[in-house]
Protein backbone atom coordinates (compact mmCIF):
# COMPACT_ATOMS: atom_id res chain seq x y z
CA UNK A 1 0.00 0.00 0.00
CA UNK A 2 1.48 3.37 -0.86
CA UNK A 3 -0.11 6.60 0.93
CA UNK A 4 -0.08 10.01 -0.96
CA UNK A 5 -0.61 13.51 0.68
CA UNK A 6 -2.93 15.79 -1.52
CA UNK A 7 -3.51 18.72 -0.22
CA UNK A 8 -7.27 20.00 -1.10
CA UNK A 9 -7.81 24.06 -1.82
CA UNK A 10 -11.38 24.26 -1.84
CA UNK A 11 -11.52 27.71 -3.08
CA UNK A 12 -14.85 29.64 -3.35
CA UNK A 13 -18.18 29.72 -5.47
CA UNK A 14 -18.72 26.27 -6.35
CA UNK A 15 -14.73 24.90 -6.11
CA UNK A 16 -15.94 23.10 -2.13
CA UNK A 17 -19.10 21.51 -3.83
CA UNK A 18 -16.82 20.23 -6.78
CA UNK A 19 -13.99 18.70 -4.65
CA UNK A 20 -15.75 17.30 -1.91
CA UNK A 21 -17.20 15.24 -4.58
CA UNK A 22 -13.77 14.27 -6.25
CA UNK A 23 -12.51 13.35 -2.79
CA UNK A 24 -15.56 10.87 -2.89
CA UNK A 25 -14.16 9.71 -5.60
CA UNK A 26 -10.69 9.04 -4.76
CA UNK A 27 -11.86 7.14 -1.36
CA UNK A 28 -13.51 4.73 -3.47
CA UNK A 29 -10.59 4.89 -5.64
CA UNK A 30 -8.27 3.96 -2.43
CA UNK A 31 -11.08 1.58 -1.09
CA UNK A 32 -10.65 -0.46 -4.18
CA UNK A 33 -7.06 -0.43 -4.93
CA UNK A 34 -5.49 -0.43 -1.61
CA UNK A 35 -3.37 2.74 -1.68
CA UNK A 36 -4.07 5.93 1.10
CA UNK A 37 -4.78 9.35 -0.29
CA UNK A 38 -4.19 11.75 2.89
CA UNK A 39 -6.48 14.99 2.53
CA UNK A 40 -5.36 17.96 4.14
CA UNK A 41 -7.58 21.12 3.29
CA UNK A 42 -6.14 24.50 3.58
CA UNK A 43 -7.54 27.47 1.67
CA UNK A 44 -7.03 29.94 -0.90
CA UNK A 45 -8.41 33.02 -2.78
CA UNK A 46 -11.78 34.86 -1.88
CA UNK A 47 -12.11 32.70 1.56
CA UNK A 48 -8.67 32.66 2.39
CA UNK A 49 -8.68 36.63 2.07
CA UNK A 50 -12.14 36.55 4.52
CA UNK A 51 -10.75 34.92 6.85
CA UNK A 52 -6.90 34.83 6.55
CA UNK A 53 -6.30 38.18 4.91
CA UNK A 54 -4.93 37.21 2.36
CA UNK A 55 -5.29 35.37 -1.17
CA UNK A 56 -2.71 32.83 -0.31
CA UNK A 57 -1.73 32.01 3.28
CA UNK A 58 2.01 31.23 4.05
CA UNK A 59 0.64 28.12 5.01
CA UNK A 60 -1.16 27.01 2.30
CA UNK A 61 1.47 27.51 0.02
CA UNK A 62 3.98 25.57 2.52
CA UNK A 63 1.12 22.70 2.67
CA UNK A 64 0.86 22.53 -1.24
CA UNK A 65 4.45 22.06 -1.29
CA UNK A 66 5.10 18.98 1.23
CA UNK A 67 2.28 17.31 -0.82
CA UNK A 68 2.53 14.73 -3.58
CA UNK A 69 -0.36 16.94 -5.25
CA UNK A 70 -2.37 19.71 -4.99
CA UNK A 71 -6.24 19.38 -5.78
CA UNK A 72 -7.87 23.10 -6.44
CA UNK A 73 -11.33 23.82 -6.73
CA UNK A 74 -11.66 27.40 -8.11
CA UNK A 75 -10.97 30.95 -6.65
CA UNK A 76 -12.86 34.46 -6.94
CA UNK A 77 -16.61 35.91 -7.07
CA UNK A 78 -17.97 39.08 -7.27
CA UNK A 79 -17.61 39.76 -3.80
CA UNK A 80 -13.42 40.42 -4.34
CA UNK A 81 -13.79 41.74 -7.80
CA UNK A 82 -13.09 45.38 -6.45
CA UNK A 83 -9.81 44.63 -4.26
CA UNK A 84 -6.50 45.65 -6.24
CA UNK A 85 -4.58 43.22 -7.93
CA UNK A 86 -2.58 41.68 -5.34
CA UNK A 87 -5.19 41.10 -3.01
CA UNK A 88 -7.67 39.84 -5.62
CA UNK A 89 -8.56 35.84 -4.83
CA UNK A 90 -6.22 34.72 -8.90
CA UNK A 91 -3.54 35.83 -7.07
CA UNK A 92 -3.49 32.95 -5.35
CA UNK A 93 -3.48 30.95 -8.86
CA UNK A 94 -0.04 32.45 -9.75
CA UNK A 95 1.37 33.14 -6.34
CA UNK A 96 1.34 28.66 -6.27
CA UNK A 97 2.19 28.41 -9.52
CA UNK A 98 4.91 30.08 -9.29
CA UNK A 99 5.60 28.78 -5.59
CA UNK A 100 5.28 25.25 -6.70
CA UNK A 101 7.91 25.80 -10.38
CA UNK A 102 4.51 24.87 -12.35
CA UNK A 103 5.60 25.70 -15.82
CA UNK A 104 3.52 23.12 -18.08
CA UNK A 105 -0.41 23.34 -18.31
CA UNK A 106 -1.90 20.39 -19.65
CA UNK A 107 -5.33 20.83 -20.66
CA UNK A 108 -7.38 17.94 -21.73
CA UNK A 109 -10.27 18.95 -24.30
CA UNK A 110 -12.26 15.62 -24.30
CA UNK A 111 -15.83 15.51 -26.18
CA UNK A 112 -16.94 12.21 -25.39
CA UNK A 113 -19.62 10.70 -28.46
CA UNK A 114 -22.44 11.23 -25.90
CA UNK A 115 -22.39 14.88 -25.53
CA UNK A 116 -21.24 15.22 -29.06
CA UNK A 117 -24.26 17.13 -29.92
CA UNK A 118 -23.06 19.83 -27.33
CA UNK A 119 -19.88 20.78 -29.98
CA UNK A 120 -20.66 23.50 -32.19
CA UNK A 121 -18.65 21.69 -34.83
CA UNK A 122 -20.65 19.71 -37.22
CA UNK A 123 -21.62 16.10 -36.16
CA UNK A 124 -19.71 14.13 -38.87
CA UNK A 125 -16.63 16.38 -37.85
CA UNK A 126 -17.04 15.08 -33.83
CA UNK A 127 -19.04 11.56 -34.65
CA UNK A 128 -16.68 9.50 -32.61
CA UNK A 129 -15.22 12.04 -29.98
CA UNK A 130 -12.13 14.04 -29.87
CA UNK A 131 -9.34 13.79 -27.53
CA UNK A 132 -6.55 16.59 -27.69
CA UNK A 133 -4.18 17.09 -25.13
CA UNK A 134 -2.72 20.88 -24.86
CA UNK A 135 0.68 21.18 -23.16
CA UNK A 136 1.16 25.12 -22.97
CA UNK A 137 4.54 26.23 -21.38
CA UNK A 138 3.51 28.73 -18.65
CA UNK A 139 6.18 30.69 -17.01
CA UNK A 140 7.89 31.98 -20.40
CA UNK A 141 7.69 33.67 -23.67
CA UNK A 142 5.90 37.00 -24.60
CA UNK A 143 3.84 37.41 -21.38
CA UNK A 144 7.02 36.71 -18.66
CA UNK A 145 9.11 38.95 -21.47
CA UNK A 146 11.06 42.40 -21.35
CA UNK A 147 7.93 45.12 -22.05
CA UNK A 148 7.66 48.72 -21.91
CA UNK A 149 5.73 51.94 -23.04
CA UNK A 150 7.83 54.92 -24.44
CA UNK A 151 6.78 58.14 -26.60
CA UNK A 152 8.50 57.19 -30.37
CA UNK A 153 10.20 60.40 -31.96
CA UNK A 154 9.53 58.74 -35.28
CA UNK A 155 6.90 59.10 -37.87
CA UNK A 156 4.50 56.78 -40.28
CA UNK A 157 5.92 56.70 -44.07
CA UNK A 158 3.15 59.52 -44.52
CA UNK A 159 4.84 61.52 -41.72
CA UNK A 160 1.91 61.20 -39.29
CA UNK A 161 3.87 60.98 -35.79
CA UNK A 162 4.00 57.49 -34.23
CA UNK A 163 2.85 58.72 -30.54
CA UNK A 164 3.36 56.47 -27.68
CA UNK A 165 4.90 52.76 -28.86
CA UNK A 166 4.63 49.47 -26.86
CA UNK A 167 6.61 46.18 -26.83
CA UNK A 168 6.38 42.92 -25.37
CA UNK A 169 9.34 40.57 -25.92
CA UNK A 170 9.25 36.77 -26.67
CA UNK A 171 12.25 35.04 -25.41
CA UNK A 172 12.93 31.54 -24.46
CA UNK A 173 15.86 29.70 -23.83
CA UNK A 174 16.76 26.17 -24.82
CA UNK A 175 16.18 24.66 -21.60
CA UNK A 176 12.42 26.00 -21.01
CA UNK A 177 11.94 24.77 -24.47
CA UNK A 178 13.51 21.15 -23.64
CA UNK A 179 11.65 20.90 -20.17
CA UNK A 180 7.91 21.30 -22.20
CA UNK A 181 8.77 19.28 -24.70
CA UNK A 182 9.48 16.40 -22.64
CA UNK A 183 6.47 16.79 -20.26
CA UNK A 184 4.65 16.46 -23.77
CA UNK A 185 6.73 13.69 -24.74
CA UNK A 186 6.38 11.88 -21.85
CA UNK A 187 2.21 12.42 -21.82
CA UNK A 188 2.20 11.28 -25.62
CA UNK A 189 3.80 8.04 -24.68
CA UNK A 190 1.03 7.45 -22.13
CA UNK A 191 -1.02 8.26 -24.69
CA UNK A 192 -1.30 7.61 -28.74
CA UNK A 193 2.00 9.01 -29.20
CA UNK A 194 1.81 11.00 -31.54
CA UNK A 195 3.42 15.13 -30.87
CA UNK A 196 2.53 18.40 -32.69
CA UNK A 197 4.39 21.05 -31.91
CA UNK A 198 2.67 24.14 -33.03
CA UNK A 199 4.84 27.52 -33.71
CA UNK A 200 5.67 29.70 -36.21
CA UNK A 201 8.41 29.16 -37.63
CA UNK A 202 8.29 31.07 -40.83
CA UNK A 203 8.04 34.24 -38.76
CA UNK A 204 9.63 33.56 -34.93
CA UNK A 205 13.18 32.97 -33.88
CA UNK A 206 11.91 31.44 -31.18
CA UNK A 207 10.11 29.09 -32.72
CA UNK A 208 13.02 28.12 -34.91
CA UNK A 209 14.57 27.55 -31.67
CA UNK A 210 11.89 25.09 -29.97
CA UNK A 211 12.17 23.22 -33.90
CA UNK A 212 16.21 22.79 -32.98
CA UNK A 213 15.20 21.30 -29.46
CA UNK A 214 12.17 19.63 -30.49
CA UNK A 215 13.89 17.52 -32.89
CA UNK A 216 17.06 16.93 -30.39
CA UNK A 217 14.45 15.77 -27.80
CA UNK A 218 12.33 13.69 -30.36
CA UNK A 219 15.14 11.40 -30.84
CA UNK A 220 15.03 10.12 -26.89
CA UNK A 221 11.31 8.90 -28.16
CA UNK A 222 11.60 7.03 -30.80
CA UNK A 223 7.85 5.82 -30.69
CA UNK A 224 6.23 8.89 -30.92
CA UNK A 225 5.06 10.85 -34.05
CA UNK A 226 6.30 14.37 -34.47
CA UNK A 227 4.87 16.73 -36.81
CA UNK A 228 4.97 20.51 -36.93
CA UNK A 229 2.90 22.83 -37.79
CA UNK A 230 2.54 27.08 -37.69
CA UNK A 231 -0.23 28.22 -35.26
CA UNK A 232 -2.66 29.59 -37.80
CA UNK A 233 -2.82 26.39 -39.65
CA UNK A 234 -3.23 24.53 -36.43
CA UNK A 235 -6.32 26.68 -35.59
CA UNK A 236 -7.93 26.01 -38.70
CA UNK A 237 -7.25 22.02 -38.53
CA UNK A 238 -8.42 22.14 -34.96
CA UNK A 239 -11.83 22.97 -36.45
CA UNK A 240 -11.33 20.87 -39.73
CA UNK A 241 -10.06 17.39 -37.99
CA UNK A 242 -9.86 17.84 -34.19
CA UNK A 243 -9.40 14.24 -34.20
CA UNK A 244 -6.08 13.91 -36.24
CA UNK A 245 -4.41 15.40 -32.73
CA UNK A 246 -2.97 13.94 -29.94
CA UNK A 247 -0.40 16.08 -27.85
CA UNK A 248 -0.23 19.83 -29.22
CA UNK A 249 2.91 21.32 -27.44
CA UNK A 250 3.24 24.80 -27.78
CA UNK A 251 4.41 28.39 -26.17
CA UNK A 252 2.56 30.31 -23.84
CA UNK A 253 0.54 32.38 -25.77
CA UNK A 254 -0.14 30.10 -28.67
CA UNK A 255 -0.95 27.67 -26.10
CA UNK A 256 -3.81 29.85 -23.97
CA UNK A 257 -5.36 30.48 -27.66
CA UNK A 258 -5.32 27.13 -28.78
CA UNK A 259 -6.43 25.71 -25.75
CA UNK A 260 -9.63 27.71 -25.25
CA UNK A 261 -10.15 27.05 -28.97
CA UNK A 262 -9.77 23.17 -27.86
CA UNK A 263 -11.84 22.89 -25.11
CA UNK A 264 -14.68 25.16 -27.22
CA UNK A 265 -15.12 22.45 -29.62
CA UNK A 266 -16.28 20.20 -26.96
CA UNK A 267 -19.24 22.36 -26.01
CA UNK A 268 -18.85 21.63 -22.14
CA UNK A 269 -16.84 23.63 -19.82
CA UNK A 270 -17.97 21.78 -16.66
CA UNK A 271 -16.11 19.18 -18.69
CA UNK A 272 -12.68 19.94 -18.72
CA UNK A 273 -9.82 18.98 -16.88
CA UNK A 274 -6.22 20.53 -16.43
CA UNK A 275 -2.96 20.37 -14.76
CA UNK A 276 0.27 22.15 -13.80
CA UNK A 277 3.06 20.35 -13.69
CA UNK A 278 6.81 21.90 -12.85
CA UNK A 279 10.20 19.41 -12.26
CA UNK A 280 9.54 15.75 -12.43
CA UNK A 281 9.49 14.64 -8.27
CA UNK A 282 7.34 18.23 -7.19
CA UNK A 283 3.60 18.26 -6.97
CA UNK A 284 1.61 19.01 -9.60
CA UNK A 285 -1.85 21.41 -9.48
CA UNK A 286 -4.82 19.76 -10.56
CA UNK A 287 -8.14 21.63 -11.10
CA UNK A 288 -11.55 22.22 -13.64
CA UNK A 289 -10.99 24.49 -16.60
CA UNK A 290 -14.17 26.39 -14.93
CA UNK A 291 -14.14 29.10 -12.64
CA UNK A 292 -15.91 29.56 -8.95
CA UNK A 293 -19.56 29.89 -11.20
CA UNK A 294 -20.71 32.00 -8.28
CA UNK A 295 -24.50 32.37 -10.29
CA UNK A 296 -24.95 28.39 -9.32
CA UNK A 297 -22.68 28.24 -6.35
CA UNK A 298 -24.46 26.49 -3.19
CA UNK A 299 -27.01 25.11 -5.39
CA UNK A 300 -26.09 21.42 -5.12
CA UNK A 301 -25.94 21.31 -9.56
CA UNK A 302 -22.60 22.19 -9.95
CA UNK A 303 -20.79 19.35 -12.37
CA UNK A 304 -18.27 17.86 -10.42
CA UNK A 305 -16.88 15.93 -13.41
CA UNK A 306 -14.14 18.48 -15.01
CA UNK A 307 -12.66 18.29 -11.50
CA UNK A 308 -12.88 14.44 -10.95
CA UNK A 309 -11.14 14.16 -14.28
CA UNK A 310 -8.59 16.09 -12.92
CA UNK A 311 -8.00 13.70 -10.57
CA UNK A 312 -8.02 10.96 -13.15
CA UNK A 313 -5.00 13.31 -14.38
CA UNK A 314 -3.22 13.63 -10.91
CA UNK A 315 -3.47 9.94 -10.93
CA UNK A 316 -1.69 9.43 -13.87
CA UNK A 317 0.81 12.17 -14.11
CA UNK A 318 1.83 13.02 -9.74
CA UNK A 319 0.96 9.47 -8.49
CA UNK A 320 1.95 6.79 -11.22
CA UNK A 321 -1.44 5.37 -10.94
CA UNK A 322 -2.03 4.67 -14.62
CA UNK A 323 -4.78 1.95 -14.25
CA UNK A 324 -6.81 3.90 -11.26
CA UNK A 325 -6.57 7.19 -13.55
CA UNK A 326 -7.83 5.61 -16.39
CA UNK A 327 -10.59 3.45 -14.76
CA UNK A 328 -11.93 6.90 -12.90
CA UNK A 329 -12.05 7.97 -16.69
CA UNK A 330 -13.63 5.11 -18.03
CA UNK A 331 -16.57 5.61 -15.00
CA UNK A 332 -17.41 9.00 -15.86
CA UNK A 333 -17.86 7.71 -19.45
CA UNK A 334 -20.00 5.03 -18.66
CA UNK A 335 -22.44 7.41 -16.65
CA UNK A 336 -22.51 9.68 -19.46
CA UNK A 337 -23.29 6.55 -21.87
CA UNK A 338 -26.19 5.42 -19.16
CA UNK A 339 -27.72 9.20 -19.71
CA UNK A 340 -27.01 11.00 -16.89
CA UNK A 341 -26.29 14.24 -16.66
CA UNK A 342 -26.02 16.99 -14.67
CA UNK A 343 -27.78 20.53 -16.16
CA UNK A 344 -25.26 22.23 -17.92
CA UNK A 345 -25.42 18.98 -20.21
CA UNK A 346 -28.61 18.03 -20.58
CA UNK A 347 -29.00 17.88 -23.94
CA UNK A 348 -32.56 15.92 -24.47
CA UNK A 349 -36.02 16.70 -22.22
CA UNK A 350 -36.08 13.17 -21.55
CA UNK A 351 -32.51 12.57 -19.73
CA UNK A 352 -32.26 12.27 -16.08
CA UNK A 353 -30.82 15.42 -14.60
CA UNK A 354 -28.90 14.97 -11.30
CA UNK A 355 -27.36 17.24 -8.92
CA UNK A 356 -23.40 17.16 -7.86
CA UNK A 357 -24.05 14.35 -4.90
CA UNK A 358 -26.39 12.23 -7.16
CA UNK A 359 -23.79 12.55 -10.60
CA UNK A 360 -20.98 11.94 -8.08
CA UNK A 361 -22.23 8.67 -6.25
CA UNK A 362 -22.82 7.61 -10.10
CA UNK A 363 -19.50 7.99 -10.88
CA UNK A 364 -18.34 5.81 -7.94
CA UNK A 365 -21.00 2.89 -8.72
CA UNK A 366 -19.91 2.91 -12.19
CA UNK A 367 -15.86 2.99 -10.99
CA UNK A 368 -16.45 0.29 -8.60
CA UNK A 369 -18.40 -2.36 -10.81
CA UNK A 370 -15.35 -1.74 -13.61
P1 LIG B 1 -17.14 30.27 -14.78
O1 LIG B 1 -16.39 29.18 -15.44
O2 LIG B 1 -17.11 30.28 -13.31
O3 LIG B 1 -18.67 30.22 -15.24
C1 LIG B 1 -19.09 30.39 -16.59
C2 LIG B 1 -20.48 29.75 -16.78
O4 LIG B 1 -20.33 28.33 -16.79
C3 LIG B 1 -21.46 30.06 -15.66
O5 LIG B 1 -22.75 30.18 -16.18
C4 LIG B 1 -21.40 28.85 -14.76
O6 LIG B 1 -22.58 28.60 -14.04
C5 LIG B 1 -21.10 27.74 -15.75
N1 LIG B 1 -20.28 26.69 -15.14
C6 LIG B 1 -18.94 26.74 -14.88
N2 LIG B 1 -18.54 25.62 -14.28
C7 LIG B 1 -19.63 24.85 -14.17
C8 LIG B 1 -19.84 23.55 -13.62
N3 LIG B 1 -18.86 22.82 -13.08
N4 LIG B 1 -21.09 23.04 -13.64
C9 LIG B 1 -22.10 23.74 -14.19
N5 LIG B 1 -21.96 24.95 -14.74
C10 LIG B 1 -20.74 25.50 -14.71
O7 LIG B 1 -16.57 31.64 -15.38
P2 LIG B 1 -16.89 33.15 -14.95
O8 LIG B 1 -18.35 33.29 -14.66
O9 LIG B 1 -16.27 33.97 -16.00
O10 LIG B 1 -16.07 33.40 -13.62
C11 LIG B 1 -16.62 33.31 -12.31
C12 LIG B 1 -15.49 33.54 -11.29
O11 LIG B 1 -14.54 32.49 -11.39
C13 LIG B 1 -14.74 34.85 -11.51
O12 LIG B 1 -14.47 35.42 -10.26
C14 LIG B 1 -13.46 34.42 -12.19
O13 LIG B 1 -12.39 35.30 -11.94
C15 LIG B 1 -13.22 33.06 -11.54
N6 LIG B 1 -12.40 32.13 -12.33
C16 LIG B 1 -11.56 31.34 -11.63
C17 LIG B 1 -10.80 30.40 -12.29
C18 LIG B 1 -9.88 29.52 -11.47
O14 LIG B 1 -10.00 29.49 -10.27
N7 LIG B 1 -8.98 28.79 -12.09
C19 LIG B 1 -10.91 30.24 -13.68
C20 LIG B 1 -11.83 31.05 -14.37
C21 LIG B 1 -12.58 31.99 -13.69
Amino acid sequence: MTSFRIAVIPGDGIGPEVTASTCDVLRAVAGSSGHEFLFTEVKAGGIAIDTQGEPLPEETLRIARESDAVLLGAVGGPKWDNLPGTMRPEAALLGLRKGLGLYANLRLAVLFPELKSASPLRPDLVAEGVDVLIVRELTGGIYFGKRGLEKSDECLEDGTPKGMEAFDIETYSEAEIERILRVGFRSAMQRRKHVTVVDKANILETSRLWRKVAERVKADYPEVTMEFMYVDNASMQLLRRPRSFDVIITSNMFGDILSDEAGMITGSIGMLPSASLGAPGTPGMYEPVHGSAPDIAGKGIANPMATILSAAMMLRYSLGLQEEGEKIEKAVRSVLSQGYRTADIVQDPDEPVLGTEEITGKVIEAYEKL
